[in-house]
């Protein structure tokens, strides 16, 4: 490419010199007009922008400047700039100075001029293209899908390497065995799915099933990812919509996996102040795509989706994604599958016990359980250890659920006394109160950019259900750092923040979507889109009274005041296990769940609360 441009500026150097050859000798009109009447001009031409022609040159006089006398010597060739002059045809032929009118710039000229700047573009264009690499040739290329075609083997996926999913994969294996024999499916004249949505959290392992699916089904699987479909231009994912279809038509039976779809699916006309033509386009094909094909030929469309909610209506009706899959959290069982699993692939030593770190896992999905897994395979290589033991695995579980420790920062003295009282309120009161989920873990080592301390509470067992009074006891836990801080320090920190959110957060849904409010009811008033996984937080249009806006807000401070009595009352009555508890984490910074366990049963006055802090309801009754 450099050389066409150094070819395209040499060419045009050349050109120059050949045009302004230094024979030719620019005049001002006025001059030429002054020679002309001296009969100095021997004939011009006559183009539209300038006169040439030959005149004869005096001697060493300036060029502009034609001397009155004339010391004639040679006939030389001048050029003008041409200035409007109606009478020159006139004087010229006064003075019979043969004139020719002449068209300007050569054939050379012309070609130079058009060619050049063409040249130029197209030198540019594919220099630019070089540089933005893929984005700028999707240009010349765009229509065509970019979906990349696997066939069975090469997904090399299969049921075995998906785990903990058991229910959506019994769902799946319908699909599985339609794809492998359809006709007796069609022969019977039942109708076949033709779009499965798989819906669940991110990393539960959607896309790792559907490429199962296709695996195990031995068909041809074709994949892209919703935002692949969302391109610069409007149309570009219409039409690669369109080549998706039909390459997986022809390729039949095959699956149509669109991994993301809500980037593509979101509801139409959702926010009215920013249209999205390319992106409603895109899923107006896809629609007629769906009710297009022919389902009896074998192509069964897959999409994956977290956010089933804000999904277009259109695309869930039938004949479209009508069956829908939900691949969940795992429970204990599942975790210890994914665990197995992918501990596969590690040295492990012998007394790695998974069934604990299952347990100590509760919410994690797939992909975090193969992140624990992998991270402690990092750590014991760090520490140069010959096999993953228990120690890695659950720094590893740590790390990932409060971000990597650093040991390194360093906290001023009084900062870590403070962070130890909090976080032995936290555990203390988790510890009294009868429903609150046991104390796995208490430890002030700061764990990524924020927590500078953290006590995990676990259930016995996955939860489902909360009752009344267990989420008043959760509340109570969550106030309990704060409490612990008033209490010894009689000041509070920022450190509470976290924790007064998600108390207030609680409390706040208590009242206005779980009808555990006196005076409100069971009448619930909060309608939140259904997102099953995330906190999508859209808050709905108030629908309800100013009144009634009063008394949601006086019933959830209502709660978390009174718990943050009831947490502060706890506290005191057990001090002294506070202060036994703060010391110890100030030693040892960390207090695992036997440690506790003794350093609890060795004190005496612990276990019994004051019977008036137990709280099963709320009710405005005050903790005095
Ligand atoms: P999703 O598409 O639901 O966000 P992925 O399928 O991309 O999740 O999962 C990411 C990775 O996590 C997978 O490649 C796999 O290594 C691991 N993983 C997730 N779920 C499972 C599972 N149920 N069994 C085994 N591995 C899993
Ligand atoms: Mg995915
Ligand atoms: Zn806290």
């Amino acid at each position: 490419m450099p050389l066409l441009i150094l070819l395209v500026i040499g060419l045009l150097f050349v050109g120059q010199k050949w045009f302004s050859s230094p024979s030719v000798q620019p005049l001002p009109y006025s001059a030429f007009k002054a020679a002309l009447r001296q009969g100095q001009i021997q004939k011009i031409q006559i183009g539209k922008a300038r006169i040439r022609g030959t005149h004869l040159i005096p001697g060493e006089q300036a060029p502009d400047r034609l001397p009155d006398d004339a010391g004639l010597k040679r006939p030389g060739r001048f050029v003008t700039i041409r200035v409007d002059d109606p009478g020159l045809v006139h004087e010229l032929e006064a003075l019979q100075v043969p004139y020719t009118g002449q068209r300007e710039g050569g054939w050379f000229t012309t070609l130079l001029g058009w060619l050049l700047p063409v040249i130029l573009m197209v030198g540019l264009w594919s220099l630019m293209a070089r540089r933005m690499g893929g984005a700028a040739r999707g240009l010349t290329n765009f229509g065509k899908s970019r979906a990349r075609i696997y066939a069975e083997q090469e997904t090399g996926v299969s049921f075995a390497d998906v785990a903990g999913v058991d229910e959506a994969k019994a769902e799946l294996l319908e699909i599985i065995d339609f794809l492998r024999q359809p006709q007796k499916y069609t022969a019977l004249g039942g109708r076949i799915p033709k779009g499965v949505l798989l819906v669940g959290p991110p990393g539960t392992g959607k896309t790792l099933l559907a490429r199962a699916v296709a695996g195990e089904a031995c068909v041809p699987f074709f994949s892209l990812s919703g935002s692949d479909f969302v391109e610069m231009f409007v149309g570009v994912g219409a039409a690669r919509v369109r080549d998706l279809f039909k390459q997986a038509q022809d390729r039949a039976p095959a699956i149509v996996f669109i991994d993301e779809l809500d980037a593509v699916g979101k509801a139409r006309g959702i926010n009215p102040m920013q249209p999205n033509d390319e992106r409603e386009q895109t899923l107006n094909q896809l629609l007629a795509e769906m009710d297009g094909f022919d389902p009896r030929k074998g192509v069964i469309v897959l999409a994956a989706t977290n956010r089933p909610e804000i999904l277009d209506p259109a695309l869930l009706r039938a004949g479209r994604f009508d069956r829908q899959v939900v691949v969940d959290r795992p429970d204990l069982q599942g975790r210890l599958h994914i665990l197995q699993l992918h501990a596969k692939a590690i040295r492990l030593t012998s007394e790695i016990d998974l069934n604990a770190i299952a347990a100590r896992t509760p919410g994690m999905v797939g992909s975090d359980l193969a992140n624990v897994i992998n991270e402690a395979a990092l750590l014991a290589a760090r520490y140069g250890k010959a096999a993953v033991t228990m120690d890695e695995l659950d720094e590893a579980i740590d790390r990932i659920l409060a971000g990597p420790q650093k040991k390194s920062r360093v906290m001023a003295p009084k900062e870590k006394q403070r962070v130890a009282y909090h976080e032995a309120g936290h555990a203390l009161v988790a510890e009294m109160l009868p429903t609150a989920d046991p104390v796995r873990k208490v430890t002030i080592i700061p764990h990524g950019v924020a927590a500078l301390g953290y006590t995990q509470q676990l259930p016995a067992q996955d939860r489902y259900l909360y009752t009344q009074e267990e989420l008043l006891d959760r509340i109570t836990v969550l106030l309990g750092g704060r409490a612990a801080e008033a209490l010894i320090f009689q000041d509070i920190s920022t450190g509470a923040q976290d924790d007064l959110q998600k108390a207030s957060d609680l409390a706040r849904r208590m009242v206005t979507a779980l009808g555990m409010s006196e005076q409100l009811g069971p009448y619930t008033i909060e309608h939140e889109p259904q997102s099953m996984f995330l906190p999508h937080r859209t808050r709905a249009p108030q629908t309800y009274s100013e009144a009634t806006a009063q008394a949601i807000d006086r019933e959830a401070q209502g709660i978390v005041e009174h718990m943050a009595r009831r947490a502060h009352r706890l506290l005191e009555a057990s001090q002294g296990t506070l202060e036994t508890l703060a010391q110890y984490l100030l030693v040892h910074e960390v207090i695992d769940q036997s440690t506790l366990a003794l350093l609890l049963a060795g004190l005496c006055g612990h276990g019994h609360i004051p019977s008036d802090l137990v709280v099963r309801r709320f009710n405005a009754a005050p903790i005095t």
